[in-house]
């Protein structure tokens, strides 16, 4: 059997954009890669950042632990808060209010989630609302924030509480920079106007910025944003186009006057055509509309958005464009594709910052060696697409399922033909209420049940080994988790609070 062999290592990284992709990028690469290999960054001043991008997952906490980054320091630097999940308003019907909160719903008895013995009490009229037996949703409404306190006895709901960020996306960019900077990378101002490519391989070789100056590497993450400057302009990947699932293709943003604590947990508020979040922060409070142009023109976009800002808002709303997919390759000969460059799905659940993460931390496992196996692109590429199309499924899930009927956008979208992988799991669920989370997807079983009952999927029935359980058992549990649930909230502060004794901003 033939031994492995040493090949010749890639040794310099070009990324090019100093977005949240491409400050992420750099950060993670230098950190865990040290000074093997030379990590250069280009960005363009002129041309700016997006400057959205403001709300989480949990996973974010993983990727900041890999930095060791301080999270009171973090926060404190990006004027950021904490979220506890997302409040979806007006989606299933108007009037209509839920939260998608993260972390668990209840306790499990016997083999069931807990959520297949809340189907059958709630049938029968002897359980609440799904939100009262889980920390999050309770907190959430209530203005109530903390991270779990190292003394909190294992398995209290308090040990487990799961929690994401709000951040100012700009200072996060600005906050990462001076961590990569730290850690050995270089960054380069100016303007790529050409880009060489090996005239054999098509490789790209080196980019070349306006004031004439090259920068040459072996690898290069393209982390241009929406202006996909290497992975399409220049290798043409492909885009496969997902508008006619997800039709918003546009969104104003702006900024307004913070008037009250802020909420530990973002704000979704559907509309006519599309739907408007509120984010939190320190010193101010984001917003934006995301709405369809087949379906409401811009002013009454920008009309919606500006009447309905809890505060004076504080510059014109920024005009965005952007077409809903992905690059058929992320990874394509020697560049990979990350951020916006890569492509994108709507913000409803905050899910491009994750993806970003996901992209680097796959990037590193399946590193090449400067000779670019082909299988370790595919393996990739296959692995990307799998998570993006699940994501995709997930935020289709918040359109579809709904009785809206009250314009053309929402009759559109609650009867289109949805991807067959998120009809099985609707299937599935409306059936006896089951989930099974697949591969490396993203949202798991709480976030699926909550989504599909908190936008009125009903299941016929539940599964069978719940009847294997004595009601009377079964009623002490459910009983039991919303008092256990109520007290431990009851124990946490305020979340301003929190704010101001671990990393209120100077
Ligand atoms: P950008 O921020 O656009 O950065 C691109 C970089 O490339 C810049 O530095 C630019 O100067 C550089 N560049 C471009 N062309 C050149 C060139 N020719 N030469 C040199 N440099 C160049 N994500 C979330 O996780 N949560 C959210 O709540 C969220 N909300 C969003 C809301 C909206 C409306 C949109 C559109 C996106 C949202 N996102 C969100 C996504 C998030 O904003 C992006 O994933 C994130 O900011 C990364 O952007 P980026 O770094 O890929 O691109």
């Amino acid at each position: 059997m033939p031994l492995p062999q040493p090949k010749r290592p890639i040794k310099t990284i070009a990324v090019i954009g100093g977005g949240t992709a491409g400050w992420m990028s750099a950060a993670a690469i230098s950190k865990s890669f040290g000074r093997n290999i030379q990590v250069q960054l280009v960005e363009s001043d002129e041309i700016g950042l997006i400057g959205v991008g403001e709300a989480t997952v949990p996973h974010i906490s993983a990727f900041n632990r890999l930095l060791n980054i301080d999270e009171a320091e973090f926060v404190r630097e990006t004027q950021g808060t904490f979220k506890l999940g997302i409040q979806f308003k007006d989606w299933g019907k108007i009037g209509d209010s839920y939260i998608h909160g993260f972390g668990t719903i209840g306790r499990d008895l016997g083999l069931m989630p807990f959520h297949q013995y809340w189907l059958k009490a709630r049938a029968a009229g002897k359980a609440k609302d799904i939100g009262l037996y889980s920390l999050n949703t309770v907190a959430a409404p209530l203005g109530k924030f903390m991270a779990p306190p190292r003394d909190a006895p294992a398995h209290s709901p308090l040990a487990e509480i799961a929690y994401a960020y709000h951040f100012d996306a700009t200072l996060y960019a600005r906050f990462l920079r001076k961590q990569a900077e730290a850690q050995g990378v270089t960054r380069t101002e100016g303007k790529v106007v050409a880009v060489t490519q090996n005239s054999e391989s098509g490789f790209v070789e080196s980019v070349t910025l306006e004031s004439g100056a090259a920068i040459a590497a072996d690898l290069f993450i393209d982390c241009t944003g929406f202006r996909a400057l290497l992975i399409e302009d220049t290798l043409q990947a492909g885009f496969e186009d997902w508008t006619h699932w997800l039709p918003c293709d546009r969104a104003l943003a702006v900024p307004c006057e913070k008037v009250e604590a802020p909420t530990p947990y973002t704000r979704s508020t559907a509309r006519k055509a599309g739907w408007q979040w509120r984010i939190p922060l320190q010193h101010r409070t984001g917003n934006g509309h995301v709405y369809s142009s087949q379906f409401m023109s811009d002013s009454e976009a920008a009309d919606v958005l500006l009447q309905s800002l809890d505060g004076r808002p504080l510059a014109d709303p920024k005009a965005i464009r952007f077409t809903t997919g992905k690059r058929r390759k992320l990874w394509d000969k020697n560049v990979v594709a990350v951020g916006l460059a890569g492509g994108f799905i709507e913000p409803l659940e905050s899910t491009a910052i994750f993806l970003i993460q996901s992209g680097i931390s796959r990037l590193m496992s399946l590193f090449p060696h400067a000779d670019f196996e082909p299988v370790l692109q595919e393996t990739y590429n296959a692995q990307m697409q799998f998570e993006y199309e699940r994501i995709r499924d997930f935020i289709i899930l918040h359109y579809h399922a709904t009785e809206r009927s009250d314009s053309e956008f929402w009759n559109y979208v609650r009867t289109m033909p949805v991807p067959s992988s998120l009809k099985a799991y609707m299937d599935l669920f409306t059936a006896d209420g089951q989930f099974f989370r697949e591969g490396t997807e993203l949202f798991g079983l709480t976030s699926w049940v909550q989504v599909m009952l908190g936008q009125g999927l009903s299941p016929r029935s539940y599964h069978p080994a719940v009847d294997w359980v004595k009601d009377d058992d079964m009623l002490s549990l459910i009983d039991h988790v919303e008092k256990v649930v109520a007290s431990n909230v009851a124990l946490m502060p305020r979340h301003e609070d929190f704010i101001a004794r671990h990393c209120a901003a100077r």
